[in-house]
């Protein structure tokens, strides 16, 4: 069976990996080509956009694809349109992968808004001191008109567009520590955090620092998936799915 995972999450490499091994299946695993250096699924490996939802669709003829799976991450809602659409019009089983979302515990001291746009709005509202935004880096315009806020910037790659007035520029990829996250907000007297609700281990230890701190959270819920797309939260379920369809 011929699978396309559209990836960039450690979840789509997970699926690869677990799927490389098996004669059965014969992966392509897709990726957007957005990071200067990203770690590499094993197995055959496509980068690049398809040139929408249509670009998509002939994609998945050109190579016959028998499944598509969505690994993509709960905020990268254009491709997970797109895949729905495009398995849709070229009659090809979809499945996503989602983790599940980061929920609240005791201690936390969260609000959960909409968008970036409210995120900002949250922020703005708050009293002067170091804002640590961990958002990435094509969400920092909703920012740039905060001058009363010291914003603590982390990024994968450096950002492209305009950025508050008043940043540090961290740059850095997970997996992160809860000390290392501890003295990071230590250090730079941290008063809020801002991040999505990517959900997973990888930068969860943020959440952990800033509760035993405090902290405010301001979170960032997921877009929602396109409806009618039957959905997993984990590798192991997504291969008993692509069983379920190869039976
Ligand atoms: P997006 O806004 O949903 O997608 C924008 C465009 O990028 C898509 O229309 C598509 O271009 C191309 N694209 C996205 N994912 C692709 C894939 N796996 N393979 C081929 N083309 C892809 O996506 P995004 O938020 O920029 O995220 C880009 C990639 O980074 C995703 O694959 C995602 O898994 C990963 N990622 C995103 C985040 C995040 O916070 N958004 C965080 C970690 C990793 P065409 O229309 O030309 O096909």
């Amino acid at each position: 069976m011929r699978v396309l995972i559209l990836g960039g999450t450690g979840e789509a490499r997970s699926l690869a990996a677990a799927l490389d091994g098996r004669p059965d299946f014969e992966v392509t695993s897709s990726l957007a080509g957005r990071v200067a250096n990203p770690a590499l699924p094993v197995g055959a490996v496509r980068i690049g956009g398809f040139g929408g939802a249509a670009g998509l669709v002939d994609h998945l003829r050109t190579i016959g694809a028998d499944v598509l799976v969505d690994a993509t991450h709960p905020f990268a809602a254009t491709i997970s349109a797109h895949a729905a659409e495009a398995a849709r019009a070229a009659g090809v089983p979809l499945v996503a992968v989602r983790r599940p979302a980061w929920t609240e515990c005791a201690g936390d001291r969260w609000t959960r808004v909409r968008d970036i746009g409210a995120a900002a709005a949250e922020v703005a509202a708050l009293p002067p001191g170091c804002v640590f935004v961990t958002t990435g880096r094509r969400d920092l315009a909703a920012f740039t008109a905060d001058g009363a806020h010291e914003f603590l910037v982390r990024t994968v790659d450096p950002p492209r567009g305009p950025l508050p007035p008043r940043t540090t520029l961290l740059l850095a990829r997970g997996p992160y520590t809860e000390p290392g996250e501890a003295a990071l907000m230590r250090r730079h007297d941290v008063i809020a955090l801002v991040t999505k609700d990517s959900g997973g281990d990888m930068t969860y230890a943020k959440l952990v620092a800033a509760r035993e701190r405090a902290i405010p959270v301001v979170m960032v819920d997921r877009p929602p998936l396109p409806p009618g797309v039957p959905t997993v939260s984990t590798v192991h379920d997504a291969i008993s799915w692509l069983d379920s369809v190869a039976a």
